[in-house]
């Protein structure tokens, strides 16, 4: 039985390999007698799972060894109090705005510390990618926090800022939770990496927090202690019980990743490489086919959250309906964007992505 192909933005499609063997492992993991959700997270069993579970997310990104690697609860939107709480230091802080994603993380930290909006792609509704010469850094900035693949708009920075040409120490923060793992992090660029795992990485309640060891030990004082960045890393992320299943699996979808083969490609390069066809594959058919229109400048178009529009929205239910028919779900736009949205995640196969334009190439021959 084939499983349908599922273009959810998040909790999203996950390897099948991956979850059968989840399944094989449910009720005895390796002959331990218990399933991963049973075990204590101080026990040797999952301890192994998730010193694993690190080490392969350490080699797949090429994260430094001066980088903690923590294994938070709350999502990236509890990291966008969690954030500034841990480095605002009682400076200000610059945000850049380029989707609804950022936004609320810009509007959140408003709480814990001065904002200051250093660029805003707004007045082009989300579509641009604001140049990075022309964001107006604050002097002494505490951090420039942006959101490297803006899930609900569709723009993805192909190419991180480097920010000690715009003339700043300040380190970048990046949002990256819906294209981390996709692609490399170039960790020269970067100051923390945080992502929620349910788009690319394993089931809804795991968040990943990577972050230069610098930057850690400066919470405020009214910084909860499971969110303090040093309890965190100085108890190995088991200050308080971490969610240990969401731990296990994405350490199995590291495993997958780490097995991935495309011509003379393995691991990340090989799932770079797919993401790069899939997304080509997709931009490419919207564009020529005069009918299904993708409005984001094409130099920051993302290859995981592709929104776009039918010539009329009233068919747009029967477009929804027609693909849930051919096993293509999930395909609804965000509501405050409208149309569809295609999200082609890792797990999403280079079939899964033909079998959707056919559609999509059938239903503008009917329709059109
Ligand atoms: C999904 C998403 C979030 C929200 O994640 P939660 O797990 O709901 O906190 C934040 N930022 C980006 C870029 C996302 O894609």
């Amino acid at each position: 039985m084939t499983r349908p192909f599922n273009f959810s933005a998040g909790p999203a499609t996950l390897p099948e390999e991956v979850l059968q063997q989840a399944a094989a492992e449910m009720l005895d993991w390796h002959g331990s007698g218990m399933g991963v959700m049973e075990m204590s997270h101080r026990g040797k069993e999952f301890i192994s799972i998730a010193e694993q579970a690190e080490a392969d997310l350490r080699e797949i990104l090429s994260i430094p060894a001066s980088y903690k690697v923590l294994f938070m609860q709350g999502g990236a939107i509890a990291q966008n109090a969690i954030l500034p709480m841990n480095l605002s230091r009682g400076k200000r802080a610059d945000y850049i705005i380029t989707g609804s994603w950022s936004q609320k993380s810009a509007k959140e930290a408003r709480k814990y510390c001065e904002v200051h909006v250093a660029a805003s792609n707004e007045g082009d509704h989300h579509t641009t990618l604001p140049d990075y010469d022309s964001w107006k850094i604050s002097d002494n900035a505490a951090y420039v926090h942006v959101c490297s693949n803006e899930t609900i708009h569709g723009v993805e920075m192909h190419e991180l800022p480097d920010l000690s040409t715009l003339g700043t120490q300040a380190p970048l923060v990046i949002d990256c939770s819906s294209h981390i793992v996709s692609r490399p992090i170039d960790w020269s660029r970067v100051g923390v990496a945080y992502a929620g795992a349910q788009k690319n990485i394993g089931p809804a309640g795991l968040t990943l927090v990577i972050i230069r060891e610098d930057l850690i030990g400066h919470a405020l004082a009214i910084t909860p202690s499971a969110f303090d960045y040093r309890i965190v890393a100085d108890n190995a992320s088991m200050y308080n019980t971490p969610p240990t299943y969401p731990w296990y699996l994405a350490g199995l979808v590291f495993q997958w990743i780490k097995r991935q083969r495309e011509g003379d490609l393995t691991g990340l390069a090989a799932i770079e490489a797919r993401n790069a066809t899939k997304a080509q594959l997709f931009y490419d058919y919207v564009d020529q086919s005069g009918y299904y229109i993708n409005k984001v400048a094409t130099n920051c178009r993302s290859r995981m959250n592709i929104p776009f529009f039918l010539p009329d929205d009233q068919l747009n239910e029967a477009f929804l309906a027609g693909a849930k028919a051919q096993g293509l779900l999930q395909l609804k736009g965000h509501k405050s964007v409208g149309g569809m949205r295609a999200s082609l995640y890792n797990a999403m196969p280079v079939a899964g992505v033909e079998a959707l334009l056919a559609y999509m190439k059938d239903f503008a021959a009917t329709h059109g």
